[in-house]
Order: C-alpha cells, then structure tokens, then sequence
C-alpha cells in the first residue's frame, strides 16, 4: 500500500526551520515575560513592513482580528456588512459578534471570491461596510469594490486570513482594505503553534483602538476607556510566528509550483474543474480547489487510495443552524450553493512532494476519466 498523503503537514514546516522554532519557543520562556512585550512589538513592526501597511497589531485569533477591526471602525448594531456567501462562518460571526447583519453576496464563478457586479443590489441605506474574503489565497477584485465603497462611503475590511503575502495588481492583501484581518491559525500559510491573528491597516486611529480593545479597553491597566475584550498575541506565538516570516515567500512559492502542477494535470478534462485566477492576480494557494461530480463519492474513492482531501465548506454561513433566524432560503446564492456541493480541496502545503501531488493527479484522472 501507498503511504498515505496528507492535507497538510505541520511537522514537515517545523522540521524543515531546523530548529528556529524551537529556538524561539524557548526564547520566550527564558525571558520569562509571555504577554505584550518585545516579540509581539517586532513580530507587528515586520508584518506590517512585510505586508506594505503603517501598522499591524497582534490580536489573539483571526475571528477577533475582523470583529475588532469592525468595532474600530464604529460598524454595530442598526449596521449592515456586505460579505460573500461562499466563505468561512467567521466571517459572517465577526458580523454578528459586533451587532451587526451580515448581508450575503454570491461570488464569480471562476474566482469563486465576492462578485463585484452585484454589490449595489445588495446594498441599502443601512450598508456600512464590505468585507471582501480573499478565499484560497487570491485577492478580491477589490479596484472595484474600493470604487463602490468610496462612493457610497462604506469601510472595506478584507478578511486575509488565507491570504497571507498575496497580491493583486502588486499590491499586498492586507494593504488594500482601511483594514484587513489575518488569522495565523496554525496551517494557515503562516501560522502560529496556537491560536493567533493580526489587523493590518494604514489608519493609525484605528490600530491605536484595536490595540486598546484587545487589552479589555485600557492603556494602563486601571481606567477602562470603552469596554474591550480579551484577545491578545501571546509572545510564544510572535516569537513562533517570526521564525516563519522569513520563509513565507518560498513556502508560498512552492505552493505556486504545486498548483501549476495540478493545473497542468487536469488541464483538458472537463470533468475536473478548477478555479482561473485573473489577470494580475498572484494568488498564495492556501487551498487548491477542484469541482466534481460526485464529490462525496470521489473523495472517498480518494481516501481508499490514502489521499487525505477536506471539503470547504460544505454548509455555507446563510444555511447553517447558526443563521437560521435569518430565514434566508436555499437557492439564494446558486453560484456559491453549487460550489458548496460540488468543490474539494486536495492536499497542498510547502512540503507536498512532486511525486505525492502526481499521486493525487493520476487518481483523479483516474476516477474522471475524460
Ligand atoms: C481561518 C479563517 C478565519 C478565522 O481565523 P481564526 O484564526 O480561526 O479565528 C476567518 N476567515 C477565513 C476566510 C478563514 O479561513
């Protein structure tokens, strides 16, 4: 029998920093200091350079780096957020954690990412901001969205969380948006060794309030300025976190080198159908998505041969028992519903070996025979 492929390997990135992690983990412990100090102020001053904004502040997951984000920028209650309806449920809970209504927008078919042409059906005088998702790690169409937002005056929040070192036109997810949240959930392409997230913005108001929200809503740890929570980047996950930056570029290099390969694989069989990046896109691939018919099915047949593949997502935010009270039917969102059904993510990850990426390739020509 065949080894068997995962979807992801965290101990290969681990193995592969040569000890670099380690170093870092024991760094802190050392210092005996574990929360707000030296590692989170250079882990936020190099993420910020590294992603091309004025600030970066260090939150404690990727939900919190978007709730925050919005609470900074004033969105609650009576607010409504315009979001994609094919994405992670955090992205709508940021949404609903603040107060605010979520308003679902169904996504193109071929980036599978917010569909800028139908923005103005889904806005009302209550809209207050977009939160475009740059999904698989492939940035929004957001020269569009900036446009309507600016002429509507709404807060564009791009939710980087899979995006990390993406760009689009050249310029960076996170340094597009007024703000921008990331998660460093730890098989995210950069990834803490726990729970983590950061907000990148230019807008040096709204970091100044992020950084006060995270730490219960205080500067001195007394006088409690507006009533925040707690929801910090621990110093062993900044530590962690900077071992990895560096490594950021070749590691999304080498998934760009894994999806090219996919692609060349499937390319001609209609039956595997893939998502097509647009032009000047540079998308990071923190997934690599194909449809299928029969996606249940073959992703069994998958397992059988020990191809480890996950389904994302399989209930999309407006029909999940999470928004039932919404009472947004199905069929609403067509696009993103087919997607739901039909999309598996197969193993990618920087240390993914050609052969194990062929492995995946030949089964599925296999059971898609063209
Ligand atoms: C991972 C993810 C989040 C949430 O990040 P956490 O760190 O798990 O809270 C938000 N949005 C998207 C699109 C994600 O993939």
């Amino acid at each position: 029998m065949d080894h068997q492929i995962p979807f992801v390997d965290l101990g290969a990135a681990r193995d592969a920093l040569g000890g670099e992690l380690e170093e870092a983990v024991a760094r802190v412990l050392a210092s005996g200091w574990y929360l707000l100090g030296e590692e989170l102020e250079r882990f936020e001053a190099e993420f910020a350079a590294y992603c091309g904004t004025a600030h970066c502040v260090g939150v404690g997951s990727g939900l919190s780096a978007l709730e925050l984000s919005l609470r900074a920028a004033g969105i609650g209650p009576g607010d409504e957020v315009l979001v994609p309806a094919y994405t992670w449920i955090a992205s709508w809970l940021a949404i609903t954690n603040v107060g605010a209504t979520p308003v679902g927008v169904e996504v193109e078919a071929d980036t599978y990412n917010i569909d800028p042409t139908v923005l103005s059906g889904a806005f009302s005088e209550r809209t207050a901001a977009i939160m475009p998702v740059h999904l698989r790690g492939e940035v929004a169409a957001l020269a569009p969205i900036l446009e309507f937002a600016s002429s509507h005056g709404l807060f564009v929040l791009e939710d980087a969380a899979q995006a990390h070192g993406a760009r689009r036109d050249g310029k960076r997810a996170g340094s597009i948006g007024g703000a921008a949240g990331f998660s460093f959930y730890p098989s995210k392409n950069l990834g803490a060794v726990g729970d983590g997230g950061a907000v990148t913005t230019d807008d040096a108001d709204l970091a100044e309030r992020v950084r006060l929200l995270r730490n219960y809503g205080t500067r001195n740890r007394y006088e409690i300025e507006t009533a925040g929570v707690n929801s910090r980047l621990a110093e062993v996950q900044a530590a962690a976190l900077r071992a990895q930056l560096p490594h950021l570029d070749e590691w999304n290099g080498a998934r760009a080198t894994l999806a090219a390969r996919y692609d060349a694989g499937f390319a001609g069989n209609p039956s595997i159908r893939r998502p097509k990046p647009p032009a000047g896109s540079e998308p990071v691939w923190h997934f690599y998505y194909v449809g299928l018919d029969d996606r249940d099915g073959q992703r069994q047949a998958l397992a059988e041969r020990g191809i480890e593949t996950l389904v994302h997502y399989p209930i999309l935010p407006h029909l999940s028992p999470a928004y039932a009270d919404a009472g947004i039917p199905r069929g609403t969102f067509p696009i993103s519903e087919r997607l739901a059904d039909e999309v598996l993510s197969l193993p990618m990850h920087p240390f993914l070996a050609a052969e194990d990426c062929d492995r995946v390739i030949a089964a599925l020509l296999e059971l898609n025979p063209a």
